[in-house]
């Protein structure tokens, strides 16, 4: 009898609503607050940015949201994803734990990004929307964006992280390919990207900065909106048709995962995978493990501080009570680029307090030969980002081995990497640097942090 390896669900058996975790939360999240006021904001502030429907969305507490049906036929190009049991990984570690992976990758932008871009670029065609802008590290978001805008006839503008936008010339032209516009960020467009650069023409940029920029050219244009890729509540919600076809999936290998792993930039992958089992405990089912995978370089999890800051580093955006290193804080130039981000989502860092939740931080030379362990074993090249999550997949398996108790662990394999191969040929050469941050300008950035009466 042959041992079966892939779990494949048909299209039929799509997610048909997304699954809102805001129903189920033992203590509601913290409220948005106005920079200027310290009020709670209400939809009507946000209305610059986004298109009504999402606000409402960002908002909701209803447990489930339908997804529209021209959303859902797109999805059909690449959904619903694979579960694959990584067979040869467990074989290479020689661990009793089972692996599973959902893999994120077969998406046409290769990522888990398309299934928050497509249903936000539909959202914003439906209002009438004629040009989005955004902020893009590793060129993952931008190509997602620029993919969504193209099959909705919306023009989208991309400040990409100048790191980026130097070191991955394929992504951006991937980007133009879909008919996006690549500026890179800090830029000459904005007054906050003016700014930086008169005190800092070789500024490398970051993410906090792109998003000030593209937020700015959002709110002065009447026919332009922001969109962003991670973070927000409903590009979580949006990512919970990852979970809801994994539990469908594990249920079909006849499998329930002890330990749930995901790698957090902003927090959307990892909440896709996580917050459908986490609603199903939260409705008295049972308890597993949920491991977050971050950066040691950007540690926001694990070494920040949870307080209300900005989104952004012209301090533009609301003020979000969530795990931060402070808003001026520039991570150095990693090559996770996606994981490049101050902050962290409020949803995440909520859950993080209530103690449901549970994070690590691993460095990129650990994480990159994880990534080839896998690719060797498993024949997918993980992003360097995703490389985070089968780090944390590969240091469980082995505490299993360790300990003798056959675990099964599930991660999410959020995207490939062959748009950064080059970070693979520096790893395969021994060029790639263990990056520590600068503690001074963590401390700087924190002392700096917005002071809310609690
Ligand atoms: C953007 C990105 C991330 C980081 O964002 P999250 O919101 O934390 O998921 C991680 N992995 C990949 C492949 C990405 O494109």
């Amino acid at each position: 009898m042959t041992q079966q390896t892939k779990f494949l669900l048909d299209e039929g058996r799509m997610p048909t609503h997304w699954y809102n975790i805001a129903a189920d939360l033992p203590q509601p999240l913290p409220a948005v607050l106005h920079p200027g006021t310290l009020q709670p904001i209400g939809p009507a502030d946000l209305e610059p940015l986004f298109p009504m429907e999402l606000i409402l969305q960002e908002v909701s507490t209803q447990r489930e949201i339908p997804i529209p049906e021209p959303v859902r036929e797109v999805f059909k190009l690449w959904r619903p994803s694979p579960l694959i049991r990584a067979r040869r990984l467990e074989k290479m570690l020689g661990t009793p734990a089972k692996i599973y992976y959902k893999y994120e990758g077969v998406s046409p932008a290769g990522s888990h990004k398309p299934n928050t871009a497509v249903p936000q670029a539909w959202y914003n065609a439906q209002a009438g929307v004629k040009k989005l802008t955004t902020e893009t590290g590793a060129g993952q978001w931008g190509s997602s964006l620029a993919f969504a805008g193209s099959l909705f006839g919306i023009d989208v503008q991309v400040f990409q992280v100048r790191v980026s936008y130097d070191q991955k010339p394929y992504r951006r032209a991937l980007m133009e390919t879909y008919g996006a516009r690549c500026v890179a960020s800090p830029s000459n467009l904005t007054n906050s990207g003016r700014a930086i650069l008169a005190r800092d023409p070789d500024h490398p940029g970051s993410l906090g900065i792109a998003i000030s920029e593209a937020v700015e050219v959002a709110a002065t244009h009447d026919d332009t909106k922001y969109a962003l890729g991670s973070v927000l509540n409903h590009v979580l919600l949006h990512q919970t048709i990852v979970g809801q076809e994994a539990i469908a999936q594990m249920e079909m290998a006849g499998d329930d995962p002890d330990v749930i792993i995901g790698c957090t930039g902003g927090g959307s992958n990892f909440s896709g995978i996580v917050l459908p089992f986490l609603g199903m405990q939260l409705r008295g089912g049972r308890r597993r493990r949920i491991v977050a995978v971050e950066p040691a370089a950007c540690p926001s999890l694990t070494r920040g501080k949870y307080a209300y800051d900005f989104g952004d580093t012209a301090h533009l955006t609301p003020l979000t009570k969530m795990h931060t290193l402070g808003s001026t804080f520039t991570p150095p130039g990693f090559h996770a680029g996606g994981l490049r981000y101050h902050g962290m989502a409020p949803l995440v860092s909520h859950l993080k307090e209530l103690g449901l939740i549970e994070a690590t931080a691993y460095q990129q030379n650990a994480c990159f030969e994880a990534g080839v362990m896998f690719a060797r074993a498993e024949g997918i090249v993980p992003a360097p980002e995703a490389n985070h999550a089968v780090k944390g997949a590969i240091v469980e398996a082995l505490r299993c081995k360790a300990e003798d108790r056959p675990q099964t662990i599930l991660f999410n394999l959020c995207g490939h990497g062959h748009f950064d191969m080059t970070a693979y040929s520096n790893y395969t050469a021994g060029k790639l640097l263990d990056q520590q941050y600068d503690e001074a300008e963590l401390a700087m950035a924190l002392s700096g942090l917005p002071s809310v009466p609690a």
